[in-house]
């Protein structure tokens, strides 16, 4: 049987599961060339910043929302048998305030804030919450089984796992995406697919070029202090790129605080008084995390600021030949690439063995 070369652009959590699930299959020698690789912590990568948990605002009845459903199960099956993989079961609570309706916020979390979403049914345990138990200012709130990944270990536990199905990994800059198919990236020489999994950047990548893909700037607080649960409100009384979730991740990974939303920002810094405000609503909406003690009982241990790639349609699943070779994309997740990563991941390797066989077929 022929060996078929591919080279994956990127290590996020896109190119890492897009490698991982290619590399179970038989006659693929796959490399993985990334700027940027588990481990390093830098404004062009968002995978590490990211929470990460599984909250679908994919809409019911489109591809998203198919991906998003993809993805439950191999998480799940993580949280459940793989705890080496850093992923963990939590309550996670959706809290609704109806003055938060029609606004930016809101819109975007429509399927989410639903008392009857789609993922209702794919999801553990989901529930509408007593209007008595509810909080000052909450008007509903539903509660289901979630994941929270810490990516500190999950990034490299799929590296690991790629490792182990003999994926190569190897440090690199593209100007242009055909790059990666000349002479020297491959070890058997000739490329016969890449795939595009560079995220944010993929607006950068020569041949690529997708203006579409814009940052939606994320900054958040790490702090020790334990929430027990996951949360999520509607929106904050801090304007419309603000917002307010909490959530803890598995194995020592600390309570992320977040957040924001700022599309079109590109600055790396954190801005200390959006830090403040993240604090004080964390608390707000959390008071177990310091004991009713207000911020100054928060006990952190950074700041950090990430871009999420987003991209006007959704992420962007395609082949298309670039200066003559096959490129497939995966890029463009937007605030959900872990909570799309195997639907995503798997629809980009079903594209790459049908661009693998055109390429045999032309031999
Ligand atoms: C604050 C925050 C919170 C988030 N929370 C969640 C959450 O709870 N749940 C969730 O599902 N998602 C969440 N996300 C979104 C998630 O982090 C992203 O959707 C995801 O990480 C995107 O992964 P990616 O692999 O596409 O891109 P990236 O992680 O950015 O990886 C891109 C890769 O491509 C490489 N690359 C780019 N250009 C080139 C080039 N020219 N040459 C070589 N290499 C190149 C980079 O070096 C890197 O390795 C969050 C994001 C942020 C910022």
């Amino acid at each position: 049987m022929f060996e078929k070369n591919v080279v994956v652009i990127g290590a996020g959590v896109a190119g890492l599961t897009t490698a991982l699930l290619l590399s179970r299959k038989p006659g693929y020698k796959i490399v993985v060339a990334a700027k940027h690789m588990p481990g390093d912590y830098d404004i062009e990568y968002a995978s590490p910043w990211a929470g990460a948990n599984y909250m679908p605002v994919s809409i019911r009845n489109t591809e998203a929302a198919e991906w998003d459903k993809n993805t439950w199960g191999p998480l799940e099956d993580l949280a459940k048998n793989y705890p080496e993989a850093g992923v963990h079961f939590q309550d996670c609570e959706i809290h609704s305030r109806a003055k938060d309706v029609g606004s930016a916020t809101a819109k975007w979390f429509a399927e989410l804030l639903s008392p009857s979403p789609w993922f209702a049914k794919v999801v553990p345990n989901f529930r509408t919450l007593p209007k008595e138990s509810l909080g000052p200012g909450i008007d509903s709130a539903t509660v289901f089984t979630s994941v929270c990944i810490n990516t500190a270990i999950y990034l490299p536990w799929l590296v690991s796992q790629c490792l182990k199905n003999g994926v190569t990994f190897k440090r690199a800059v593209f100007p242009h995406v055909s790059a990666a198919a000349a002479s020297g990236v491959h070890p058997n020489g000739n490329v016969d697919v890449v795939v595009n999994c560079t995220g944010l950047m993929a607006s950068k990548l020569g041949g690529v070029e997708d203006k579409t893909v814009v940052p939606a700037r994320g900054q958040i607080v790490i702090v020790r202090n334990d929430a027990g649960k996951m949360l999520d409100v509607s929106g904050t009384d801090d304007g419309d790129g603000e917002a307010c979730y909490v959530m803890t991740r598995a194995a020592g990974g600390g309570t992320i605080l977040g957040g924001c939303y700022q599309l079109g920002s590109w600055e790396s810094q954190p801005d200390p008084n959006l830090a403040v405000r993240i604090m004080k609503r964390a608390v707000e909406m959390v008071p177990a995390l310091t004991n009713g003690k207000g911020i100054e009982h928060l006990d952190i241990i950074r700041h950090g600021v990430g871009l999420r790639p987003v991209r006007e349609g959704g992420v962007r699943i395609a082949k298309e030949r670039i200066e003559g070779t096959w490129v497939v994309h995966n890029y463009g997740a937007g605030g959900a690439g872990y909570q799309c990563s195997y639907g995503c991941a798997q629809a980009t390797v079903d594209l790459i063995e049908e661009a693998c066989r055109d390429v045999r077929a032309r031999l």
